[in-house]
């Protein structure tokens, strides 16, 4: 795998830390060791959370910490038109449709009724217990992956077939047909997901108008090239969607995945930006040396 390209992707909507680190860490380690290219690309695509301030943060504790990105950063919110032309790309295809339906109605949808499926050793696992990251191997993983607090929603197709207006206030969603992704994890071997049963259709925009993390990140990751995404555990059971989108737009070869653990907070917890104690400004102005946050980062994950 030489020439391969990677990226670190934060969203600006916090400041950098430790985790953020033990990502960074594997990023450049993992691109490094392969004499790849790292790119920097600040996903701010949801405009209501993202905030210039934070972006800026981030890149300023990046450099100190010596992750430095081989090309000039991109930022999502500028990329509008890319995301604008994978869409119509989609749209050609008949694969494109509005939803008006809000988290709280997809929540409250009667899932459970709508069937089973079988889990990756081919077991038959009830829908309602199926919202959250999809089976993976390594079992040691499988408590970290396994966020209940964040458990994905499965989406219905309550408006798949409603030939509802596009307009202000309503999403739009990409046709998931049922498939099964295969792919091979660089650490946890291979991995088997079914996105239709996992997520169902994917949303694309949302009623607020934002590009979703799903579709921005997979159009990005093809248009940039990406070969080789490397990630926390949490997004794992975002891969075989992202696969299986990448391929509707057109993207021939997937690129290769490598997810890692992460640094837990409690048992299903990972840390996130609100965990003020990680911050990487708290450390820095503590007077922590770049080394001796990354050493600490790295502890925290065995
Ligand atoms: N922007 C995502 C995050 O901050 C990372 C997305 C990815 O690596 O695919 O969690």
């Amino acid at each position: 795998m030489r020439g391969i390209i990677s990226r670190f992707a934060p969203a600006p909507t916090g400041f950098l830390h430790l985790g953020h680190v033990v990502n960074a860490v594997h990023v450049w380690r993992e691109t490094r060791t392969r004499s790849g290219t790292v790119l920097v690309r600040i996903e701010d695509h949801d405009r209501q959370r993202s905030r210039p301030e934070f972006e800026a943060a981030i890149l300023e504790d990046l450099a100190w910490l010596g992750f430095e990105a081989d090309a000039p950063m991109v930022r999502q919110s500028e990329r509008h038109d890319i995301y604008a032309h994978a869409l119509d790309r989609l749209r050609r295809q008949g694969l494109i449709y509005a939803c008006s339906c809000s988290r709280a109605r997809i929540e409250a949808a009667p899932a459970a009724q709508t069937g089973s499926a079988t889990n990756a050793a081919g077991a038959a696992v009830p829908r309602a217990i199926r919202k959250g990251p999809a089976p993976i191997a390594g079992e040691a993983d499988v408590a970290q992956a396994f966020r209940p607090a964040d458990a994905e929603l499965w989406y219905p197709g309550t408006c798949r077939h409603r030939g509802l207006a596009e307009g202000a206030g309503i999403g739009l969603r990409v046709r998931l047909e049922p498939s099964l992704e295969r792919f091979v994890d660089l650490r946890l071997g291979a991995q088997e997901q079914r996105p239709s049963d996992q997520c169902g259709d994917l949303l694309v925009r949302d009623r607020g108008g934002n590009w979703t993390y799903q579709f921005a990140a997979t159009v990005d990751d093809m248009v940039q090239g990406v070969t080789l995404v490397i990630r926390g555990l949490d997004l794992l059971a975002s891969t075989g969607r992202q696969i299986q989108l990448a391929r509707l737009l057109g993207r021939a070869d997937p690129p290769a995945f490598l997810h890692h653990p992460l640094i837990m907070r409690s048992a299903d917890r990972k840390l996130s930006k609100a965990d003020g104690d990680t911050g990487i400004r708290e450390l820095r102005a503590a007077g922590w040396a770049p080394a001796d946050v990354i050493a600490r980062a790295l502890s925290l994950v065995d």
